[in-house]
C-alpha cells in the first residue's frame, strides 16, 4: 500500500514560485511511493489547523511555503497526538531555518531531499502556550531584518546592515526588562533581544554565535543593552562588526530555558511573523521534539 503525506503548501509564498513547480515536486513524491493530498493554505493560520486536524493514517507531513508557513505546519504538529516526520520545501526569501538544516533553495532538490534525505530531531522553542523554530525576538533590529530584501543585505553585507539600525539607536525605545536565566537576573533597559536556533538570522550567517548545534537542547541568546552616550554606541558598533562575544553592552550566551519580564507590554516576533505582546514570556528549548527530513549529508 502507497504511504500516505499530507502536502501543505502557502501559493502565495515566495513570490508564488510554487506555481511552476507544483507538478514536478508532486510527481517526486508520487514517484518515491507516497499518495500526495495536495492542501493550499487559504488564510494566515489555517496551516495550524489543516496539520493539526488532519484524519489519521498519514505517514508523513511536508510542508512549501517561507518560514511562516512552516511555523504553523511545526505548530499543528507539536499540537498532535501522533507527531509525524515534517519534510520542508522552502519558498520564501529568506529561509534561514532551512539554511541551517542545508535543505537546498531549488524546491525540486528540496522536494528529493523530503523522500530520499534521513530523519534529523530537531530541538523546538517554547514560547508561553506557543512555539517557535529558530527565533523569537523583540526591539530595534527584528524590523530592519525582516524588513529589507535579501539582495540589498548581499550588497549591504552584515555589518554595514547593524550599522544602518545602530544610527538609529538614539531615537529607538528601550525596553526596561528583568531577564531570569542559568540561576542569574539581568536587569537594565534593552534595545533588543534575540534567542535563536539557528546558524542565521535575516538571512546573515554567524550572527548567533558559534558551535550553533539545532539538537543540542539549547538557545543561543543576544541581549543589547541601551547606549547612554555617543561613546558607548561606537563600542557597540564595533562589537558587531568584530562579532566580538564580550562587550559591556552586548551579552551573548546559551541556555535551555529564560525567562523576561517587564511592566510594559513587549512585542515579539516569532521566525519573523509577529508573535503578540507579552508582560512575562517564558522561553524553552524543548529538545528534540521535530523529526525533520534533512540532506543525508547534513552533520
Ligand atoms: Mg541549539
Amino acid at each position: 500500500m502507497a504511504k500516505q503525506m499530507l502536502f501543505v503548501y502557502n501559493p502565495r509564498a515566495g513570490k508564488a514560485q510554487i506555481r511552476s513547480n507544483l507538478l514536478d515536486i508532486i510527481d517526486i513524491f508520487v514517484k518515491a511511493g507516497y499518495e500526495v493530498t495536495a492542501y493550499p493554505t487559504q488564510a494566515p493560520g489555517d496551516a495550524v489547523k489543516a496539520v493539526q486536524e488532519r484524519r489519521a493514517g498519514y505517514d508523513m507531513v511536508v510542508c512549501s511555503g517561507g518560514d511562516g508557513t512552516l511555523d504553523e505546519v511545526v505548530t499543528g504538529m507539536m499540537k498532535s497526538e501522533e507527531r509525524l516526520p515534517v519534510g520542508y520545501v522552502p519558498a520564501g526569501s529568506t529561509n534561514d531555518f532551512a539554511n541551517s538544516l542545508k535543505i537546498p533553495k531549488n524546491m525540486l532538490l528540496a522536494a528529493d531531499v523530503v523522500v530520499n534525505g534521513r530523519t534529523f530531531a530537531c530541538d523546538v522553542g517554547k514560547f508561553n502556550n506557543g512555539i517557535f523554530i529558530y527565533v523569537a525576538a523583540f526591539g530595534i533590529f527584528t524590523d530592519v531584518s525582516y524588513g529589507t530584501p535579501q539582495d540589498t543585505k548581499n550588497v549591504l553585507g552584515h555589518a554595514a546592515y547593524l550599522i544602518e539600525g545602530v544610527k538609529r539607536l538614539p531615537a529607538v525605545r528601550a525596553y526596561p526588562l528583568k531577564i531570569t536565566c542559568n540561576d542569574e537576573v539581568i536587569e537594565g533597559e534593552f534595545l533588543y533581544g534575540m534567542v535563536t536556533n539557528s546558524h542565521s538570522v535575516g538571512g546573515f550567517r554567524g550572527i548567533t554565535g558559534q558551535n550553533v548545534a539545532l539538537d543540542d537542547g539549547v538557545f543561543e541568546v543576544t541581549l543589547i543593552r541601551k547606549p547612554t552616550n555617543p561613546l558607548d554606541i561606537n563600542n557597540i558598533i564595533r562589537a558587531l562588526v568584530d562579532k566580538r562575544v564580550k562587550s559591556e553592552h552586548i551579552y551573548t550566551f546559551t541556555t535551555r530555558k529564560l525567562k523576561v519580564e517587564s511592566e510594559d507590554p513587549v512585542a515579539w516576533t516569532l521566525d519573523g511573523e509577529f508573535g503578540g505582546e507579552h508582560q512575562a514570556v517564558v522561553i524553552e528549548s524543548w529538545h528534540q521534539a521535530l523529526a525533520i527530513r534533512v540532506p543525508q549529508e547534513m552533520g
